[in-house]
């Protein structure tokens, strides 16, 4: 049975592994150990991707700091160093493709980026003197394990797809170092950015699937991939050959786009990814000119490929 308490007793009249919510609770601990196992690292769960992101800014950095960010990474990440440069910090922006620019106290890159579905030189970012994150919601540890690979973090936002059923906001960041865990533990302790134990319990529901999920949604994503690519409404398709997440340019401009978006039957036309439902939405409206006008962003989810297809093709005008 899933334990909501936020306190327990003392054990001999000393704090035990859980005394108050705040600092652990037995959900929060078991998702951790699963998604750490699977990520290679040690885990800690945040309420949400933005709040794992916000702890990992305030733990690692101070003010006067760079933050070296991929350009295209999730829009609101630059959002959220943005607003916080009132506290002192500072963003440059760099193509990920490349290596990140030299004058950097965190290297921050996003595998595949959302949503232009670019890929990261990581090892480029690993050699950069500076600690690198990466996010690796899109692909789960499923497709990438980036601590193998030479960065210090992994951010999720667990919201998509591992959560996967669009009813969990959470976020995780996966340290490399006992030293780095025990640094961000303290700090979200104090600061009260935590996971409450029902999403956590949720996502240890989930972990269970993610691998025939994810191998579900590649197959699927790369078939849709496929028939849009050869479709003549399409002008292109942004898909890294992986997960679920791809993007496509509507023919005729951002009105077309629109049409197409509010034209879905099956397909949710909502935000979000990573659920088993198919959802898409243009990103402009969001992102400005950050994304072309006409780009709509499709999260493939589980349904059979044909009536996901079915449904796209007749919004897109057969
Ligand atoms: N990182 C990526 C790649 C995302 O797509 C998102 C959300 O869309 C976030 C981080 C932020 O996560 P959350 O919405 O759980 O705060």
């Amino acid at each position: 049975m899933l334990d909501r308490s936020t306190i327990w007793p003392y054990e001999d009249g000393e704090p035990g592994e859980f005394y108050y919510q705040r600092y652990a609770h037995p959900a929060g601990v078991e998702a951790e150990r699963k998604l750490g196992e699977l990520d290679g690292g040690r885990a800690l769960l945040f309420p949400s991707g933005s709040g794992a992101a916000t702890a990992l800014l305030l733990a690692f950095l101070e003010p006067g700091k760079t933050v070296a960010l991929a350009q295209d990474a999730y829009y609101g990440t630059s959002v959220l160093i943005r607003m916080l440069e009132s506290w002192g910090l500072q963003l440059v922006e760099f193509d990920q493709t490349g290596a990140p620019p030299e004058d950097a106290d965190l290297v921050w890159v996003e595998s595949p980026s959302n949503p232009l579905l670019t890929v990261p030189d990581l090892d480029a970012a690993v050699a950069h003197p500076a600690p690198t994150v990466v996010d690796a919601t899109a692909s789960t540890p499923v497709y990438l394990r980036p601590l193998e690979r030479g960065a210090d973090f992994v951010l999720h936002s667990a919201t998509k797809f591992l959560g996967g059923h669009h009813d969990v906001l959470l976020g995780a960041v996966v340290c490399r170092s006992d030293e780095d865990y025990e640094r961000l533990k303290t700090l979200r302790g104090r600061l009260g950015i935590v996971a409450a134990p029902d999403p956590a319990a949720l996502l240890s529901r989930s972990l269970e699937t993610l691998g025939v999920r994810m191998e579900r949604h590649t197959a699927n994503a790369t078939e849709i991939a496929r028939r849009l690519d050869a479709h003549p409404q399409v002008e292109e398709v942004r898909y890294p050959g992986f997960g679920g997440l791809l993007s496509f340019d509507v023919a005729g401009g951002g009105e077309e786009a629109q049409r197409v978006e509010t034209s879905v039957r099956v397909i949710k036309n909502a935000t979000s990814l990573g659920g088993t439902r198919s959802v898409l939405e243009t990103r402009a409206r969001w992102e400005g000119d950050r994304v072309p006008e006409n780009l709509v962003r499709l999260s493939v989810g589980l349904e059979p490929v044909d009536e996901t297809w079915d449904d796209l093709a007749q919004a897109l005008g057969d």
